[in-house]
């Protein structure tokens, strides 16, 4: 980390563009949450951690973007459960002014006919070779406001739909006004991270002074999340006349005539002169879905220093030199030594089950094969697929054999996730003395971490093919931890059979679009893999267990890393060409 890469191998013209003006930054990054660290409490799950790990890896790159996102006063909520087991919400309050820095712009946009003032504050990270990449946090809550528009920089996700349309009027439309306001006036490409931001297509038309599409698709690439239609927002043109002020008003109708709405995805896929979904599965899912055939795919990644523990880190220095600002360069993990790895694995281990202990009060054995599953507790996921035939999961894993750490919030009027959660803890306590299960609350960046770095197997269950990607188990892989998975989203680019980790259920189909296979089928091949290979290879093949712990460093985080995210985006994306990256 002593050089200064950045500066160096850029290209000549960009690099004096970026010497003369600081403000020279071609790339603007919206997304409605961003999740750097748990102090800043603003992202919910996987969407907003891959919008923080790419980044930090654009950082680390040297690659001159900015990010912007809306500030959350009340965070995504702190998860604790009452005794029945049911889910209860406490606001995550946080200061920002101890994380933040707030700068003196202000802009102004009309919304419902009063004027709101927006404020912004910075969050600048700073990249391993010493590049500073601020990311922007746009805030209403202050005076002159009026006390209902302070509310739109509360709760992520709370509120009503026209709630949820004035926020992101604000993320689109503010967050171009402050960005110009602070001087950035060279801005090449605005990628939407999902269709939440897709307003500011309607300001740039604005700031054009006359009506040309093309203009406006030049600008634009937008990144779509989820095949599940939950994640696609969608506001009817009532709601929209209601809201927006008449000139935007005006232009969005002109950009979207003949609809009884706005959908959000379509908005970006329309006005984007780029579109990408985020693994090759899902990718022809969505040009299924929205009877396109140009929609591209950029497979997600993780960002390796937020993920990798202190003691693989160690690990990866002594034996693969420059991995870090090339973590291509894991392909090497084979020359790691079998009894180091396994001791690093052993000490992160050991450091979530002293967490469980501390929190659960539950003391769990090292020498166990423990199994993890955690994330958003949404339906589709279906984290109780492992309890759907009890007998034959006691019969697999009782005496000890394995042991399992559960974490995930559901959202907060998501009823159906909830009673996922509640299904689990309570069937905890009823195998107690059979199987160990313990549940870890409040599952936010610091116990995902704790988790993909100190489990021995990740486990995920989704229905096919609704996990667009899925980036948790790419945590693990960085970590060494092999995934045990449904072939959906990245793990079918990842997984190879005995090598990387195992697959659960049939191998994907054209036909799994239609959601009509036999669920069951993916449990009883739970139960069976887990009963003739995971155990078995565990406990009598040690050898063979950690050769697939380097075989998962080799062949999965070598590729599944934001780093590569970025350069694919820049290349593909971005058309810009970043010589040293
Ligand atoms: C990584 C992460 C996620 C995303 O995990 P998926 O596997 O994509 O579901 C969600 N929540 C938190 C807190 C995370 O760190």
């Amino acid at each position: 980390m002593t050089q200064r890469l950045h500066k160096s191998d850029l290209g000549n013209s960009l690099r004096n563009l970026m010497e003369n003006d600081p403000a020279f930054r071609p790339l603007a990054y919206f997304s409605m949450e961003v999740g750097l660290r748990e102090s800043i409490p603003t992202y919910s799950g996987g969407l907003g951690v891959l919008a923080g790990d790419i980044l930090k890896s654009a950082a680390d790159l040297g690659v001159p973007m900015v990010g912007v996102t809306l500030l959350y006063r009340k965070g995504y909520f702190v998860q604790e459960f009452n005794k029945d087991d049911w889910q209860q919400e406490k606001p995550a309050i946080w200061n920002p002014a101890h994380e933040l820095t707030l700068l003196p712009n202000r802009v102004s946009i009309n919304l419902q006919g009063r004027e709101i003032q927006i404020g912004v504050w910075v969050c600048e990270i700073v990249g391993a070779t010493g590049y500073p990449l601020p990311v922007y946090f746009l805030d209403t809550d202050f005076e002159p406001n009026h006390p209902d528009d302070r509310r739109f920089c509360w709760n992520l996700y709370g509120g009503d739909n026209k709630h949820r349309l004035c926020q992101e009027f604000i993320l689109g439309v503010g967050g171009l006004r402050i960005l110009r306001d602070m001087g950035y006036m060279n801005i090449e490409t605005f990628h939407l991270n999902e269709g939440h931001a897709g307003f500011l297509t309607l300001d740039l038309m604005r700031e054009q002074g006359y009506y040309d599409s093309d203009k406006i698709r030049e600008q634009v690439v937008f990144t779509t999340h989820t095949p599940v239609p939950a994640g696609h927002d969608y506001f009817e043109f009532g709601l929209i006349d209601s809201v927006f002020p008449p000139d935007a008003l005006a232009t969005i109708h002109r950009m979207m005539p003949d609809m009884p709405g706005v959908s959000m995805t379509e908005l970006g896929l329309r006005y984007s002169r780029y579109v990408n979904g985020v693994a090759k599965k899902h990718a022809e899912v969505s040009n299924v879905m929205f009877k396109m055939d140009s929609v591209d795919w950029v497979t997600n990644g993780v960002h390796p220093a937020t993920w990798i523990s202190s003691g693989m880190r160690k690990l990866y220095n002594r034996h693969i030199p420059g991995w870090e600002q090339d973590p291509g360069r894991l392909v090497q993990a084979l020359t790691i030594p079998k009894k180091e790895l396994w001791a690093a694995h052993q000490a992160s281990k050991l450091r979530l089950f002293a967490r469980v202990l501390e929190t659960t009060g539950k003391q769990l054995d090292p020498e166990v094969l423990t199994l993890g599953f955690a994330r958003r507790a949404a339906t589709y996921k279906r984290a109780e697929l492992l309890f759907s035939d009890i007998k034959r999961f006691i019969d697999v894993t009782a005496g000890g054999k394995v042991q399992f750490i559960f974490a995930g919030k559901a959202h907060p009027s998501d009823n159906g996730g909830k009673s996922i959660l509640q299904k689990i803890r309570q069937t905890a306590k009823e195998l107690a003395d059979k199987v160990e299960i313990v549940f870890i609350d409040n599952y936010n960046m610091e116990i995902a971490s704790l988790l993909t770095q100190g489990v021995d197997v990740w486990l995920n269950t989704p229905m096919r093919p609704r996990e667009a990607s899925g980036t948790s188990g790419m945590k693990c892989t960085m970590n060494g931890i092999m995934n045990f998975s449904v072939l959906d989203g990245w793990w079918i680019e990842g997984w190879i059979e005995d090598v990387t980790g195992w697959s659960i259920g049939p191998e994907p189909s054209a036909s799994d679009f239609d959601h009509n296979y036999d669920e069951s089928l993916d449990a009883i091949d739970l139960y069976s893999k887990l009963e003739k290979k995971l155990i078995p290879t565990y406990y009598k093949d040690h050898e063979k267990w950690v050769s697939m712990m380097q075989h998962t460093v080799a062949l999965n985080a070598s590729f599944f890393n934001t780093h590569r995210v970025v350069r694919e985006y820049a290349a593909k994306a971005y058309s810009i060409d970043f010589r040293g990256m």
